[in-house]
């Protein structure tokens, strides 16, 4: 061991190995994996070692497919075996819907380059002898899956590392860790204390304990898991070669071969937790007895769908603890206000995204950013509350019990809710709204008409619609109101503020009293957010984002920030409100305002501090429905009270509560994208439109050499709206776009336009084809469905509502 290393990744396990080999391959060889026992000690010695790449995030599935690839590479590199079997996986579907599931499943595969296909019940059994087909309607059947030796795989990863330069040592434990003045950290290990610039928690089931050494809760918590391997069974050791792994998507079950066995795991209902806090230090390579009356139910459903299993013998039980986070993705990359620790745990399958994480983390040290869209595993993604004990327990069980039940786009799952609330939500509940969740937010989704209205689960449009359609009609005839809690706004002041802010953001600064949408940028020119800025004083702004950004967002910020001059504040919490548009909103707004809200006083794009009500609002003539609006916003402890004005203003011009699902219909009517949809870390200015926000002019900005060059070369794909052929069911996001056997893009949004009664999705596409206006096949839960890409919105096209 050396007195100093650039980099010390805090771990010997399947992450923490790949982080290492990933660095190396960047070129940084002072690197050391600490291990506190020896390679695998925590949840990787005991994994059943199977991969895949489906996941529900695509950018993440990318990385995993990335994962499955570089496994040769590493096995050649290191000389090392690592008994990888790309036997293919079967996933069973149990009912009809989930055939149609499957369906969908294919057509994303198909997007991501996997030549997978669907199979008969019978086909499927031909492949693996011991399914019994009884109930199945289908199987998908996906040749890019299989498993390998987890132990194998995490030497060779670590042998291929050391043969670039890295150090691997092994039996010492990390006992603390702490900032020198030099601004490197002090690490005291068991062998003596080191120092490293960089350090990369890959602690596994120790994560938390780690996270804390600096002052972190990660929001992640290790759970218990069983398998079992069967002695050897005639009808499997009969199957010359490798057997298809088995998926029983309605069973809760996976079995893979063995030898002449097979290893069946099982994801139960009643999962239970262990060590919330991180496992004990002196936590060996252990397993727990295994636990067969919590497990039964789901174990007597596998024995009915492997029978040979009631008749063979076990050999072994495996129950062994691996960490889940609220969402089911690892938690990586750096934290804000901890300069140079990285995170690189919470991952609940290893063998699938080691490569994946090692790769983005690799390039994040080296060059500050993944060089890909991370986010879906980027430890931003959540805020402090995802640390709480109980939400982290309820969600994480919800997780596990439903990894392999089937999802459904319009289903709200409960676990961990109602965390945060606005004033206004014992009101809005009893107007009948349905709530969704954004960053543990209640946000309301549609307003029902009673109690009893139950909303069903449905791969298609829900028997929701209908009251969305209400909703969006009352905001194009006469108003809507809209929660507004779920923007983040932080305000910036101070005599560098405006300086600050031109560097900050791809647009001109608006004057005083005035709002402009200005894209941000990082260094590569990919968006970092969609802000609005608003200039409230010479030297004070508002900037509004995405709520779910927040962590996210500061960590972007605080990066930029100088040490004087500029103050920034978050005041998410502490000041809501409703955004009131449609054509009668102007006079909704007029009863209550005390002074002149007309076109020439409050004009388009304007900001004004204004008395609505009883309450001081900072009011912008904003809106995302392609109407004339307005944001109201004020002080939290007023929001209430300006719901309820609000609606006794409206109530003789028709003013309806509206929800999300009806901004969704609406916007896309006008084609306005959104965060998390059409604007996102993975896109650029020139492909999603937002360059018309961006000032080519100005001197300097982040990002600016990148977006001037994608100027001059043009992107490859840009955001274009689609309407499409539907049937009872709108495109939604990852969708694939095809001409033929060509993908030529995909869906970012989906909804139905109740207006102007199109099913409409806006979409990334090729630009050769944008050019030729061809038809185009859009793959909505796994139909194809004719789409064409529309020269203009269909509602408005020229704004003259919106700016009316
Ligand atoms: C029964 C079971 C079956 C599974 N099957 C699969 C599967 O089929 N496919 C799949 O992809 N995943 C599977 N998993 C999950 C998989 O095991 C994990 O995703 C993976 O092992 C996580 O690896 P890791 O490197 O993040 O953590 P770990 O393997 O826990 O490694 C962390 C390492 O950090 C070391 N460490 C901790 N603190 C310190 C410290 N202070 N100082 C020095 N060293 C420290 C530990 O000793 C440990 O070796 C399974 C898990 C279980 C329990």
């Amino acid at each position: 061991m050396k007195s100093q290393y650039q980099v010390v990744v805090i771990g010997g396990g399947i992450v923490g190995c790949s982080v290492a080999y990933h660095l190396a391959l960047r070129g940084l060889t002072n690197v050391a994996v600490i291990e506190r026992k020896e390679l695998t000690a925590g949840s990787t010695w005991h994994a059943a070692g199977g991969f895949h790449a489906i996941n529900s995030d695509f950018d993440v599935a990318a990385l995993q497919k990335y994962t499955i690839s570089l496994y040769p590479q590493v096995e050649e590199e290191s000389g090392q075996s690592i008994g990888l079997k790309m036997s293919g996986g079967l996933e069973l579907a149990g009912t009809p819907e989930r055939a149609q599931w499957l369906k969908s499943e294919l057509a994303w595969l198909r997007a991501m380059g996997t030549d997978a296909h669907l199979l008969s019940p019978q086909e499927a059994v031909e492949m693996v002898p011991i399914i019994d087909p009884t109930g199945l309607t289908g199987a998908l059947f996906d040749p890019h899956e299989g498993n390998l030796d987890p132990n194998g795989a995490t030497h060779a990863y670590a042998g291929a590392a050391k043969r670039r330069g890295v150090e691997v040592i092994l039996r010492n434990r990390v006992i603390s860790l702490s900032r020198l003045p030099s601004g490197e950290w002090s690490v005291e290990t068991e062998k003596g204390t080191i120092t490293a610039e960089h350090i990369v928690n890959a602690a596994g089931l120790w994560a938390r304990r780690v996270g804390n050494m600096v002052g972190v809760d990660h929001p992640l918590v290790p759970m218990p898991h069983h398998y079992l391997i069967t002695e050897a069974i005639p009808e499997v050791a009969a199957i010359d070669g490798l057997m298809a792994a088995v998926t029983d998507l309605e069973g809760f079950t996976y079995l893979q071969r063995e030898g002449d066995g097979v290893l069946l795991g099982l994801y139960e209902q009643n999962p239970r937790h262990w060590a919330v806090e991180g496992a004990p230090w002196d936590f060996g390579m252990t397993l727990f007895p295994e636990e067969i009356d919590r497990i039964m139910p789901e174990l007597s459903i596998g024995f009915e769908r492997f029978p040979v299993l009631q008749n063979v013998g076990i050999k072994r039980w495996v129950n062994g603890a691996f960490t889940f986070t609220p969402d089911g993705n690892p938690l990586i990359g750096p934290v804000e206000g901890i300069p140079n620790y990285w995170a690189a745990c919470g991952c609940m399958s290893g063998f699938s995204q080691c490569a994946g994480i090692g790769l983005a983390l690799a390039n994040w040290i080296v060059d500050g950013d993944p060089g890909l869209n991370a986010f879906g595993m980027d430890v931003a993604r959540f805020g402090p509350y995802a640390s709480d004990d109980r939400y982290l327990r309820d969600t994480t069980a919800q997780f596990y019990a439903r990894r392999f039940v089937m999802a459904y786009p319009n289903e709200d799952l409960p676990a961990g809710r109602p965390l945060k609330t606005t004033p206004c939500y014992d009101d809005l509940a009893a107007a009948g709204a349905r709530f969704g969740v954004n960053w543990g937010l209640e946000v309301p989704l549609y307003f029902a008409p009673n109690a009893e209205f139950e909303e069903n689960d449905t791969l298609g449009r829900s028997n929701a619609e209908p009251l969305v359609a209400e909703e969006a009609g009352a905001v194009r005839t006469a108003a809507g109101g809209y929660e507004i809690a779920q923007y983040a706004r932080y305000e910036v002041s101070g005599a560098g503020a405006e300086a600050w802010l031109d560097h900050l953001v791809a647009s001109h600064i608006p004057e005083v009293g005035r709002i402009r949408l200005a894209p941000m940028l990082g260094d590569a020119g990919r968006l970092m957010g969609d802000l609005s800025v608003a200039r409230l004083e010479d030297q004070r702004f508002w900037l509004t984002g995405s709520y779910y950004l927040q962590t996210w967002h500061q960590r972007w910020f605080r990066q930029q920030l100088p040490d004087s001059g500029v103050a920034l504040r978050n005041i998410t919490d502490d000041w809501m409100g409703f955004s009131l548009s449609g054509p009668a909103s102007r006079t909704i707004l007029e009863r209550l305002a005390h002074v002149d809200v007309s076109d020439e006083a409050l004009p388009f794009l304007a900001v004004r501090m204004l008395d609505v009500g009883t309450a001081r609002a900072v009011v912008g003539r904003i809106s995302l429905t392609g109407e004339l609006g307005y944001e109201i916003v004020v002080p939290t402890n007023q929001h209430r009270t300006l719901m309820q004005q609000l609606r006794e203003s409206g109530q003789e011009s028709g003013l309806r509560l509206v929800g999300d699902r009806a901004i969704d219909s609406l916007r896309l009517e006008k084609a306005y994208g959104i965060w998390n949809a059409e604007f996102t870390q993975a896109y650029t200015p020139g492909m999603c439109g937002l360059d018309r926000f961006v000032a080519f002019d100005k001197d300097e900005f982040i990002g600016r050499e990148a977006a001037l060059r994608e100027r001059k070369e043009g992107a490859a794909q840009r955001l274009v709206l689609l309407e499409v052929d539907a049937g009872d069911a709108d495109a939604s996001a990852d969708d694939g776009i095809w001409i033929g056997d060509r993908r030529v893009g995909f869906v970012t949004s989906g909804a139905y336009g109740h207006h102007v009664k199109k099913s409409l999705a806006l979409a990334y596409v090729d630009r050769d084809v944008i050019e030729s206006a061809v038809d185009l096949d859009v793959y909505i839960v796994g139909e194809a469905r004719t789409a064409r890409i529309l020269p203009a919105a269909p509602y408005d096209p020229t704004s003259s509502k919106l700016r009316g």
